[in-house]
């Protein structure tokens, strides 16, 4: 028996001194995407997400609300879970950066990477933005605020524990020349490039424990505490049982991907890197960073009102609705819209009216037609087979395999478009009237078959919706869920006989 090829990939930790945000179920859901994709693809795959449940803000937050820092941290954190859980989000393990699996092999990072000698103290004083938790230049600042948090940043002067990241410097370079694809899209790896071009400089990576008393302690050292970074990258590894329990580790290490937003690139793959490389473990394959999400075409704020809320939104709409919305409309590599209208256009369009419409229409004619069963072949429509074979399912792989999943299932609506054209073109009613049934039961079993294609296409993105269609064509889910994506995507006749399951509307049109 051949070993399965495995497949790891992360989301960034969110912060956890809020509410989750739409903006991270949407990397949940690409990276969920993803990783359902990868085991479709048959390969071994764990899928990691987990929140940051560290630093200031968080400490002062819960201060604010009154409440104490574990408590609030836990609070939050649940959420988060609550979210993965509510979005069908098929995730592994959740790390939280508070347990202790976490904080002991963090520091086992740190001196792993002291070891290599690229942990040194020093003085240092700068400007520093409570928001970021990070130091700020006067080149970040816009008129002397961080531009956003519109807040003016306090001058911090303190002695600190220093990671060698100009060391890397050459390495990092050969990375890049070497991987085109170690950071995707191109337009991020092209920033990161610039920024390695123009030079690193060593970074801070710890603070007092008086002005932080809320993180992991440096090893060695009870005054000082791992600033955020070095505390939360760590989590890529440290959930995996890094440094004392690496059964997971050395099967599952390097990642294939992580997830993460635009903003925080430079952290994932600039510095994660160079901390890998000091500690002596592989590097990750790709660094896969997605856009922003607007709404109503603005930036989302409390003051304009137009904040999604990720758990609302899926009261309000079936929640496979949501995903295809997103999937759809968001490419991966850039910036993209939600609004209302263009929600319920996709939805009526793409799902009432496409696939839900075409499903429903070519069962029930199989119920009519068939005695609702799959109806055998006599001519089998080459055409049809082959424009599935060699233009349909090498688009959607194509698309799929490098995060454009709003391509892939532009293809599916294609075809689609093209199954409904079919029963345009050959009314099979008239056929039927006409007394020509063995045309009308091999217009149908094409259809049938199509049905089964193009829910196997969707399973990434609306698995129930996918397991339904299934269903309704008589087909065990266990069974077609045990396929290889190889023997799903051929043309097969495993559907004949099949007695049709019980019809249901898939996706009822929306009132606008
Ligand atoms: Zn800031």
């Amino acid at each position: 028996m051949s070993k399965k090829e495995k497949f790891y990939l992360t989301t960034a930790i969110p912060y956890a001194n809020a509410s989750p945000h739409i903006g991270f179920a949407l990397e949940l859901l690409y990276t969920d995407v993803m990783a359902r994709y990868q085991r479709l693809l048959g390969k071994d795959v764990y899928f990691l997400t987990g929140a940051d449940e560290h630093g200031q803000k968080i400490l002062k937050t819960a201060k604010e609300k009154g409440m104490g820092v574990v408590d609030f941290a836990a609070q939050n954190s649940a959420e988060f879970v609550n979210l993965a859980d509510q979005w069908n989000i098929s995730n592994n393990d959740f790390i939280r950066t508070t347990e202790e699996r976490h904080m002991s092999r963090a520091q086992e990072f740190w001196k792993a990477a002291e070891k290599s000698g690229d942990i040194y103290k020093k003085k240092y004083s700068g400007l520093y933005c409570v928001g970021c938790e990070a130091y700020k230049t006067e080149k970040d600042l816009v008129d002397g605020k961080c531009p956003d948090h519109n807040k003016e940043p306090e001058l911090i002067e303190e002695e600190n524990y220093f990671f060698k990241l100009s060391k890397y410097q050459e390495p990092l370079e050969f990375l890049f020349e070497k991987n085109k694809d170690f950071v995707y899209p191109q337009s991020r790896y092209n920033e990161m490039y610039n920024i390695l071009k123009s030079g690193l400089e060593d970074i801070s990576i710890s603070r007092s424990k008086e002005k932080l008393p809320w993180g992991i302690p440096v090893p060695g050292d009870e005054t000082q505490v791992m600033y955020v970074w070095f505390d939360a990258l760590t989590n890529y590894v440290t959930a995996l049982g890094y440094s004392d329990d690496e059964k997971l580790l050395k099967k599952y290490w390097p990642a294939d991907a992580h997830v993460i937003g635009k903003e925080i690139n430079r952290f994932h793959s600039l510095m994660w890197p160079a901390m890998l490389m000091s500690a002596g473990l592989e590097l990750p394959k790709q660094i896969a960073a997605h856009g922003w999400m607007t709404a109503e075409g603005q930036k989302m704020s409390k003051s304009i009102g137009n904040v999604i809320n990720p758990f609302e939104i899926i009261t309000r709409y079936p929640l496979e609705s949501v995903r295809y919305f997103l999937m759809r409309e968001i490419p991966f590599d850039n910036d993209g819209d939600y609004s209302e209208n263009k929600f319920k256009d996709r939805f009526n369009a793409d799902l009432a009216n496409g696939l839900g419409n075409l499903t429903n229409r070519v069962l029930s004619m199989v119920v009519k037609y068939c005695d609702g069963k799959v109806p055998k072949v006599q001519n089998k429509n080459d055409e049809l087979i082959k424009y599935l074979s060699d233009e349909i399912w090498p688009s959607y792989r194509k698309n799929m395999d490098v995060w454009r999943f709003d391509r892939a299932l532009e293809t599916v609506s294609k075809f689609i478009t093209h199954c409904d054209q079919m029963i345009s073109d050959k009314k099979p009613w008239s056929m039927a009237k006409e007394g020509k049934m063995n045309e009308v039961s091999d217009l149908l079993y094409h259809l049938c078959e199509s049905l089964r294609h193009i829910a196997v296409m969707i399973w990434p993105v609306m698995p129930e919706t996918s397991e339904k269609i299934l269903t309704q064509l008589g087909l065990d889910v266990a069974k077609e869920n045990a396929k290889s994506l190889d023997e799903l995507q051929s043309w097969v006749e495993l559907t004949v006989g099949n007695k049709i399951g019980e019809l249901q509307p898939l996706f009822p049109r929306l009132e606008k």
